[in-house]
């Protein structure tokens, strides 16, 4: 095993390292192995960052913006290595998931310092309807008045901060930041490196603790004009019932669907689903969390996804050759066997899976699993895939597909427009993939979920910029 020497990690309280009387410790969910501590934060501490942001005056230019983030990028691709290690060790992702997630990090520091160099003002003329004047009216967009407040979750500990953080400083706005206190190394590992490329202490401050600790302080700041969190629906609705008056972006758990349609290519059909179902060890917000497969299929594609997951390799996360990690904790492999037992117990049969070992949870198939089952009913975060069979009937199958409170993204296996057009259009979700798993996308697109799956603006660098702007307009007398 690659052991990493554990690391204390300082807050970054406007920039400057701050520690506190008590310390959060960091464990290896595969070898419970202390990989580091940070501070647990006191609400002082909070009050003091929000306070600090709110008498900064970011003043950088955009070109002097386009720096800091194109270095960003930059220095995350050279620490590609060190920073996939410490997300592994964090997590108990396997290294090749952790990696992934460094290449798509230095996407979104990239791409937003290409976003910030488009022209985001529009033009209008004055001279029309009912009261004609010889003017033009101008937009622009501005900073937030007030300070952003991010929250984010242990599930994409360096991907989810970048896409908080990239965007904020693209747009000139000062944040403060509280990471998952499961995965919080990586987020100030992100601290150092933009302090290192210049970005101005006012800008950023990363406060570390639990929320049992610290309540409601860093979503209801006096000085906290926008909160962005990414999260549980049970942590959501709670922010947004207490939250008050401030914007609200709210991007939540998922149920995502993965439907198998009578013309589909059942081989290529399962390797998409069990990729999806299984990489990042089940555990993204748009994982395949239910195929919902067209009885005719269904056999095949069992006997198939039953194949490709057996090919899986398995162990050490830090191994560069494994395929699967372990899920966050012990308990969280416990919850997700709980729902296995249930599902079985309701009539599912169970074709691959077994007991979990610590935080590692095997690869999980099951067939005839029915809807209303918890497994499926509820988001469960692992690497499991469980198969409801359907019949071939579409209206049917955008029913049980939207039978759910979630409505993040789907995916689609089948070549028939016209069933395809039906779904998409059926489909209570933010986004359908057609031949691909329901989480692709890039950083740069909309992204995110309706129903209980989400709030407010979707992220994706080029929403995530406009929902940390307000529209300021101006008219001018030569039309
Ligand atoms: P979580 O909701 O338990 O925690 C998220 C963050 O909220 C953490 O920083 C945590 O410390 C904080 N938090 C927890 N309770 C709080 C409270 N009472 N008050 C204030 N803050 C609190 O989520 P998690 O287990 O870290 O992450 C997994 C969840 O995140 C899954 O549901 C997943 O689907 C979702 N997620 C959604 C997206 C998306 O873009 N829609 C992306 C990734 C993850």
């Amino acid at each position: 095993m690659h052991a990493i020497e554990p690391i204390y990690q300082p807050m970054l309280l406007a920039g400057t390292p701050a520690d506190a009387d008590r310390v959060i410790e960091v464990r290896n969910p595969f070898s419970g192995a202390l990989v580091g501590s940070v501070p647990q934060a006191e609400k002082r501490q909070i009050r003091a960052a929000f306070a600090a942001a709110a008498r900064f005056r970011p003043k950088l230019s955009r070109r002097e913006r386009s720096d800091i983030l194109l270095g960003t990028a930059r220095a995350i691709a050279s620490n590609q290595d060190r920073l996939a290690r410490l997300i592994t060790a964090e997590t108990g992702l396997c290294l090749k998931d952790s990696l992934h997630e460094t290449r798509r990090a230095c996407d979104v520091w990239s791409f937003a310092a290409h976003a910030l160099i488009q022209n985001d003002g529009e033009i209008y003329p004055g001279d029309i309807g009912g009261n004609p004047h010889a003017r033009r009216i101008f937009s622009m967009r501005t900073p937030l008045a007030g300070v952003i407040a991010a929250i984010t979750p242990f599930n994409h500990p360096l991907n989810l901060v970048s896409h908080k953080l990239a965007p904020a400083i693209a747009t000139n706005n000062r944040v403060v930041l509280k990471p998952s206190e499961q995965t919080p190394l990586t987020a100030l590992a992100l601290g150092r490196i933009l302090r290192e490329q210049g970005l101005p202490d006012g800008m950023l401050s990363i406060v570390t603790g639990t929320p049992h600790d610290l309540g409601d302080c860093v979503f209801t700041d006096e000085d906290a004009e926008l909160v962005t969190f990414t999260g549980s629906v049970r942590v959501g609705h709670q922010i947004a019932e207490r939250a008050g008056y401030r914007r609200l972006v709210l991007e939540l758990g998922g149920n995502d669907p993965f439907i198998v349609l009578a013309d589909a290519d059942v081989d290529r059909a399962a390797q998409l689903a069990v990729q999806g179902a299984v990489r990042h060890s089940g555990q993204r917000c748009t994982a395949v969390k239910r195929a919902l497969v067209v009885e005719e299929l269904a056999d095949r594609f069992a006997e198939r996804a039953l194949h490709h997951m057996q090919q899986l390799s398995t162990g050490d996360p830090s191994d560069p050759s494994v395929d699967l990690g372990t899920v966050i904790s012990e308990d969280a492999a416990q919850l997700i066997a709980r729902r296995v037992d249930g599902a079985v117990a309701a009539g599912a049969r169970l074709l691959l899976g077994g007991e979990p070992r610590g935080a590692f949870c095997p690869p999980t198939l099951l067939d005839h699993v029915p809807p209303a089952c918890e497994l499926v009913a509820e988001e469960t975060f692992g690497p499991v895939l469980p198969i409801i069979r359907c019949n071939n009937d579409i209206e049917e199958i955008v029913m049980t597909a939207n039978a759910t409170r979630f409505g993040l993204s789907a995916a689609i296996c089948s070549n028939r427009l016209d069933h395809v057009t039906r779904l998409i259009e059926g489909l209570a979700v933010g986004s359908v993939n057609v031949w691909e798993v329901p989480g692709y996308r890039t950083e740069l697109t909309p992204f995110g979920g309706i129903k209980q799956s989400g709030l407010g603006h979707k992220e994706g660098i080029v929403e995530a910029m406009r929902s940390f702007t307000q529209v300021k307009t101006y008219s001018l007398p030569w039309p």
